[in-house]
């Protein structure tokens, strides 16, 4: 496999924990999932998951009821709506 090209783009403000050295700070994708920071000063290098990040949730939400789905028995689906905000009407909103 030939060597691709990474596209790398500079984290603006982003300080390497290493050197210290600001605006040094290179970021690029290395799989689907998976991004690398990069300090171009020191050498410095972090991956970083995407799951850590958490942008996506899982859609293996196993402890909540979902959207639309009748809650089990046991379950109060108000209460945890009246968590976020007691007096905010439970509004439905799918998106
Ligand atoms: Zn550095």
């Amino acid at each position: 496999m030939a060597t691709e090209f990474k596209p790398r783009r500079f984290i603006a403000g982003a300080v390497c924990p290493k050197c210290a050295e600001m605006d040094k700070t290179v970021m690029y994708r290395v799989s689907e999932v998976e991004q690398v920071r990069e300090c171009i000063r020191c050498g410095f290098k972090e991956s970083i998951r995407d799951d850590d990040v958490a942008v996506n949730e899982p859609p293996t939400r196993v402890n909540q009821p979902r959207a639309g789905e009748a809650p089990l028995a046991h379950e109060d689906e108000v209460r945890v709506v009246s968590i976020l905000d007691p007096k905010a009407k439970p509004e439905r909103r799918d998106h």
